[in-house]
């Protein structure tokens, strides 16, 4: 590999996949392009892929292995994880260790921790944070189909008359996705329908929104297959040849669903709405049913996947160009652990745990010990295990489940008293790993290689263009290592193509077309074959040498008798209903320009600009009644935890609910935490937990103190914030950006601010009054930090402030502004960042509009180029367009 060659990868963050073109500068940075070859994205990148050149430094990364938090040499730790599990399970049996994966991880990491806790531990307790974003249209799929198989590909987005989005926030949260469906929309006039409880941006695509209740998801879809019978829509030979259950599921349905008027009542929705999606999908046989984590993240989760896959196998609309149900996966490689069986009930390429016969063909493979009949416990019910004390030894694998966990602070404590708690991860601080005893330093994005499987079930390579920095191994080799050490043969891998071989090799054997996953075809791939691999859909075996798009056009179900399974389904509310204690709906999801908990994206100026902290969305209307305004500090309570947040008033999101995103943590804030306050209920048959629906009150809170700081380096904030009641803390460009809010000031901000400053060569300060206090430390003619404490805050120019900090040496001027914190000379400051790719400011965006008397999304993308690349905030600038300007959230 030449280090100034660009190399073709896979984007690190969604499961939409993207190619990216990689050029590094040989310094350990690179600059990032979308590979216009790569069939996930044809070039395109959003806000988040393009700035991954943005987040290659060494910063906060773990390069050597620490036990008890000393560094320590690979054989030291690794011998003692061996020598930990081994005693775990000699003294209390295999069941008394875990391991917690993650759809970070590649696939050739994934095959090696399932096959040494699956077949060589003789536990099946191994899951995955994928439990907790798309388990449920797992357990949908295997009901329906008898394997976890995605019908489609990307390409029916392009060819569908009708695209129904549900609980899906394609435009933040598949962002190329929805680029490609907009895209669709220009050229054919397909029509687009959004069920979401929230008007999101995805909205401002669609022709229709259904803002249903949350949770009724069932009904909507029982009384679309009401409508599909009653309208003469079933697909009667296609039913008759492959599905079984139409007269049961129908029979539930009709229950259920009676007529529109019950429908209406349940879902909230106007007859007239629900008359017109169902007259669209009955009238358009190209129709592609988009799903994600609104429809996965339910106790109902499973049953509103198989509704959804009801109303497709009922109408014959699945596996043909332009029609299907297509599951949307958030993580770069969640469908790549599902194809390694990565969960804790399932077994390895489509592989049964259920069954007797694919345990035994999995254990004469592996050639280890039986396959354990039972289940293992999947992430809640395997935290509550360890929160008893029956878990001894706990591997964590590249994720942070302290952050991303319902009811988070329990299993926080949890894992504080865990025996034993390992943790390999690329990032030295995260919540999690602040309680591990052994931590393991990972190779990331960049530094590793394997194969990821994106939505579609396209296979594509992650290379590597950096050297690995300090000790970092790959995840592959951690896992192997170890369980050589415990003593057990057949992981002397030295390459993952070694890995790759005998997962392509176990998915081929002894299949016969028994098994949808089969890539058999690869499994004597030669090393520079495996090098130069191009992106491919499984299957990919003799009969399919260069893959497969579609499924199940001609039936050819995975089911015992070969026909897919319609089921009987009933609507049943969210698990805990609101109360007169807790009135309110909670609901958790993603913003636009973060991901997961923010080790990687928290890293870049540009990404971290269009949110800067963890904004509790509220209803206008509900918060006039209950005398909140925007920008306030609540306390959001429900029975499992609290957290201060502030508000932001949005008319997108529904009465009765509220929404706070996932991503921050301590490393952050230290408010605004989701998971702490998410009610831990599952669904029944997949386990995946009720992220969107948890029972919450408000209540105020005074915080009359606000300070802002900006610093160069960032600043020790567990210490220096420890009576502060709400800080956070944000990177910016050339420094770190913190917002902070208290009950009562510190007594002497200027001793306060001094605990932790650089030894200033030109300190200039400012006490107005008995509580304002404005300071800014120079050193060498540059700003190193600055500080607003107390007082007026709101006129403060923050944007102009943190731009200071790139200057190499302030000029008179912008040092007569600096405690007044606005510039000298007007039209300087672009105000908060909407555009993230161009850093355009909503004041640069507002100026132009009205000077320029601009009318449209294209012509601010001709003047200022805001909107051109990726196009997430296109719907941003559209709200700025209409009359009212748009709300937007305000910033400090
Ligand atoms: Fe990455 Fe964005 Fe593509 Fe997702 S849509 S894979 S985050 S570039």
């Amino acid at each position: 590999m030449s280090e100034f060659l660009p190399v073709r990868t896979t984007c690190p963050y969604c499961g939409v996949g993207c190619g990216v073109l990689v050029t590094p500068d040989g310094r350990g940075g690179a600059t990032v392009a979308g590979d216009p070859e790569h069939p996930a994205n044809f070039g395109r990148l959003c806000s988040k892929g393009s700035a991954l050149g943005e987040t290659l430094d060494l910063e906060q990364r773990l390069l050597s292995p620490v036990v008890n938090g000393q560094a320590r040499g690979w054989d030291d730790a690794l011998g003692l994880v061996a020598d930990k599990f081994r005693s775990a399970i000699e003294s209390h049996g295999p069941d008394s260790v875990a391991f917690y994966l993650s759809g970070q991880l590649l696939t050739e990491d994934y095959y090696v921790a399932n096959k040494l806790m699956k077949g060589f531990i003789g536990s099946n307790n191994i899951d995955t944070n994928s439990r907790l974003c798309m388990s449920s249209s797992v357990t949908g799929h295997v009901r329906a189909f008898g394997s976890d198989t995605v019908p489609g590909c990307y390409e029916d987005l392009e060819q569908a008359r009708l695209i129904v989005l549900v609980g899906s926030n394609t435009a933040w949260c598949h962002p190329v996705l929805y680029q490609r469906i907009l895209a669709a929309k220009a050229e054919n006039g397909c029509r687009i329908v959004v069920i979401d409880p929230r008007r999101t941006a995805t909205c401002d695509g669609a022709d229709l929104h259904l803002p249903l209740k949350p949770g009724s998801d069932v009904m909507l879809f029982n009384g679309l297959l009401v409508w599909l019978a009653d309208h003469h829509k079933l697909a009667e030979s296609y039913l008759a040849d492959h599905v079984s259950g139409l007269g049961e599921s129908l029979a539930a349905a009709r229950a259920d669903a009676p007529d529109l008027a019950r429908v209406s009542a349940v879902c909230g929705l106007s007859e007239t709405d629900l008359q017109q999606f169902y007259s669209w999908f009955c009238q358009t046989e190209q129709t592609v049913t988009v799903y994600s984590q609104g429809v996965n993240q339910s106790s109902s989760g499973s049953d509103k996947v198989n509704a959804i896959l009801n109303c497709h196998l009922a109408t014959g609309r699945i596996g043909r160009p332009g029609m299907g149900p297509f599951s949307v996966t958030g993580q770069p490689n969640a469908m790549g652990g599902r194809e390694v069986g990565g969960l804790a009930n399932m077994l390895a390429c489509h592989l049964s745990l259920e069954a007797p016969d694919d345990r035994a063909l999995a254990a004469e493979f592996w050639g280890g010990g039986p396959i354990a009949p039972e289940p293992g416990l999947k992430a809640v019910a395997l935290f509550e295990a360890i929160e008893r004390g029956e878990i001894k030894a706990l591997w964590v694998m590249g994720t942070n489940p302290v952050v991303s966990l319902p009811d988070a602070e329990r299993f926080r404590r949890a894992l504080a008293a865990c025996e034993f708690l390992v943790v390999s991860d690329c990032t030295a601080r995260t919540d999690t790993a602040e309680l591990a005893e052994v931590l393991l330093p990972a190779r990331t994005w960049g530094e590793k290689e394997g194969t990821v499987t994106n939505s579609e079930r396209r296979i594509s390579r992650q290379r590597t263009f950096l050297p690995p920095p300090g000790q970092a191994r790959p995840d592959w080799w951690i896992l192997a290592q170890v369980a050589q050490s415990m003593g057990y043969a057949g992981f002397e891998y030295t390459h993952p193509v070694e890995i790759f071989r005998e997962y392509a090799r176990l998915s081929g054997y002894q299949n016969g077309g028994r098994r949808g996953f089969d890539i058999g075809a690869l499994q004597e791939i030669a090393t520079a074959a495996y090098d130069d691999l191009s992106p491919q859909q499984w299957p990919i075996n003799q009969a399919n040498p260069t893959g497969q798009a579609r499924f199940f056009a001609e039936g050819g179900y995975y089911t015992r008798d070969g026909r897919a399974n319609m089921l009987a389904l009933r609507y049943r509310p969210p698990a805990t209903a609101v109360d007169e204690v807790y009135p309110l709906v909670l609901n958790t999801g993603r913003v636009r320009d973060h991901w997961h908990t923010m080790t990687r994206t928290g890293k870049t100026a540009r990404l971290s600009s269009h949110r800067i902290e963890p904004l509790l969305e509220m209803n206008p209307t509900d918060a006039a009644k209950a005398g909140f305004a925007d920008g306030q500090f609540v306390r959001v309570e429900s029975r499992q935890g609290e957290t201060i947040a502030r508000l932001m008033l949005d008319s997108g999101t529904p009465p009765g609910s509220l929404y706070l995103p996932m991503h921050w943590n301590r490393q952050f804030a230290s408010g605004g935490l989701a998971g702490p306050l998410v009610n831990p209920v599952v669904d029944p048959h997949s386990g995946q937990p009720e992220f969107k629906h948890t029972p919450v009150r408000l209540k105020p809170v005074e915080l009359p103190w606000r300070a802002f700081i900006g610093s160069r380096q960032p600043l020790h904030h567990s210490a220096l914030f420890s009576n502060i009641d709400y800080w956070v803390a944000t990177r910016a460009d050339g420094c770190w950006r913190y917002e902070l809010a208290a009950a009562v000031a510190p007594s002497d901000p200027a001793a306060w601010i001094g605990q932790q400053l650089p030894p200033t060569t030109d300190w200039i300060d400012y006490q107005d009054g008995r509580h304002a206090y404005r300071a800014a430390g120079l050193i060498d003619g540059q700003l190193a930090i600055c500080l607003f404490s107390g007082g007026e805050l709101d006129g403060l120019s923050r944007e102009w402030l943190l731009s200071r900090f790139v200057e190499p040496a302030l000029n008179a001027r912008t040092r007569a502004g600096l405690l007044a914190g606005l510039p000298a000379e007007p039209g300087v400051d672009p105000g908060r960042i909407v555009c993230a790719c161009f850093q355009v400011g909503i004041n640069t965006l507002t100026q132009a509009i009205t000077e320029q008397r601009l009318t449209t999304p294209e012509q601010i993308g001709q003047a200022l180029k805001a909107g051109t690349n990726c196009g997430s905030c296109v719907p941003e600038i559209t709200a700025l367009l209409a009359p009212s300007g748009g709300a937007v959230p305000a910033a400090g």
